[in-house]
């Protein structure tokens, strides 16, 4: 909304005699600022999930009683209306990986972590630096049969218009060149392997894909620039069908219940640490944001949706799930934002995934929240991307958004480094406060700038966006 449109409603609140909404807002906000400060629930929720828990694979044992106490958490908080919603999916399994370079005769075992939907290998060949695994890196070079070192993020010196491609389509990339495997170097420092999801259609790809460190990818890479090495990757993975459920807890508006604000993250974690940060950290921020406003007693216009989704990591099964169910119960018209929380922490602003028509309605509320919080800068970004669960949203041409997040360092992305000891109450608070907020005022708001795109608008979205490519290389892109 405009500033123009926010005087329509102060002189229409005016007129009918109600509180001022920018002072109504106000107060709600300074409420939810001393509400987080004094009693917020984050920081004791991702210590007590990780510690109890660990590791949360979606459809594991540990996933299935972290999705039981979130449900048992939000109805303690006073929401009646909770319920799961199960789904079966493909679930990878890892086994043991193990990786032995050779180089002039002379074995090294390097530590390694195989990527998720790799198969079960035990192959030996030359190794060829196939540089970023990109299209261009591969002219001139023939990997046929043979195990390419790739890079999963862009090596130093890489000029400035080259665009970095996902994991899982750099894989597709090596299997399409004829290659018979792939070490794949963590695009992070901080000397540790990195997992990840390398299928593109939920099923197993063809060849076996070792990951090891940035800094061990570089002694590789020095190596390989000397004399021939060659590789054993030796992997031993499964894949099995198995059930994970989404958790909602709903609560239904006073005035246009028909109308739904979600907010969601995945609680799943990938199997080799508890995932503090990816996405303990969304997960218990939104727990915190609901018990936030039953504690305050907030009443909101439209419903709001409070949803953990379940296997994020292997393809968004979860979020895909809600979308269908939401069709199907002709709910999906009526849902006016989707805003993700994945790895949120230390919120400084919004990133409103390229829907500019939001920017004006965000910078008020944003200056609103910044006479509580001092701490926000109301940056607004427009980094459009598809990796996490607003992305079967934004196909459905939702308005999505993300909070915008500081972070220290990244090295602790999908290793075994994600653990509690990188996060601190403020960081969490920082996100919960600044979340609830705009989740209050969007939920209240007499009018809201978000548009339901229709397919040709979601098609245009994609293609102005630069989403367009990768979509038709994983097969999803279904609008011509
Ligand atoms: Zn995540």
């Amino acid at each position: 909304m405009n500033r123009k449109g926010f005087l329509g409603i102060f002189c229409l609140f005016l007129l009918m005699g109600c509180e001022n909404p920018r002072l109504h807002l106000l107060n709600v906000f300074k409420s939810i600022e001393v509400e987080v400060s004094q009693n917020s629930v984050a920081y004791p929720l991702l210590t007590d999930i990780c510690d109890r828990y660990g590791p949360r694979l979606a459809g594991t044992e540990s996933a299935a009683r972290a999705e039981e106490l979130t449900a048992i958490l939000f109805r303690s908080y006073g929401y009646r209306n909770v319920f799961f919603q199960p789904f079966t999916y493909n679930q990878w399994q890892r086994g043991k990986a193990l990786l032995h370079i050779d180089t002039a005769g002379s074995f090294e075992e390097f530590p390694s972590l195989a990527l998720a939907y790799t198969p079960s290998a035990n192959i030996s060949s030359e190794i060829v630096d196939a540089g970023n695994g990109l299209i261009d890196d591969y002219n001139g070079k023939n990997v046929t049969g043979k195990i390419v070192l790739i890079h999963l993020g862009l090596l130093p010196g890489t000029p400035e218009n080259v665009k970095n491609t996902n994991r899982a389509q750099k894989l597709a990339l090596a299997v399409a060149q004829g290659a018979a495997g792939c070490i794949a170097v963590n695009a992070s420092p901080g000397d540790l392997p990195v997992t990840g999801t390398a299928t593109l259609d939920g099923g197993m790809i063809k060849i076996p894909a070792a990951s090891i460190s940035m800094e061990k990818g570089t002694q590789l890479r020095k190596r390989l620039a000397q004399r021939n090495c060659y590789a054993r990757i030796q992997t031993d993975n499964t894949c099995r069908p198995a059930t994970a459920r989404n958790v909602v807890a709903r609560m239904e508006g006073y005035d246009i219940p028909e109308e739904t604000i979600v907010i969601g993250a995945h609680l799943d974690t990938w199997d080799i640490s508890p995932g503090a940060l990816d996405n303990t950290s969304g997960a218990v921020s939104v727990l915190d944001i609901a018990r936030t406003f039953r504690a305050l007693g907030l009443k909101t216009r439209r419903t709001i949706d409070f949803v953990l989704f379940m296997a994020e990591e292997e393809g968004h099964y979860g979020s895909e799930l809600y979308v269908r169910e939401a069709r199907h119960r002709n709910r999906l018209q009526g849902i006016r934002y989707m805003f993700n929380h994945d790895m949120t922490i230390n919120t400084y602003g919004f990133n409103l995934m390229g829907r500019y028509e939001s920017e004006d309605f965000f910078r008020e509320i944003g200056e609103l929240i910044q006479l509580t919080d001092t701490s926000f800068s109301n940056t607004i970004a427009h980094f459009t991307h598809l990796g996490s669960d607003h992305a079967p949203f934004i196909f459905e041409g939702i308005s999505t958004f993300t909070p915008l997040c500081e972070y220290m360092d990244f090295h602790s992305y999908h290793t075994t480094a994600d653990t509690p000891d990188l996060i601190t109450p403020m960081m969490l608070e920082k996100n919960v406060k600044v979340s609830a907020m705009i989740l209050y005022a969007l939920a209240n708001a007499q009018e809201l700038p978000a548009t339901l795109f229709t397919g040709e608008q979601t098609r245009q979205y994609l293609i102005d966006n630069d989403l367009q490519e990768s979509l038709v290389v994983s097969g999803d892109w279904r609008w011509d």
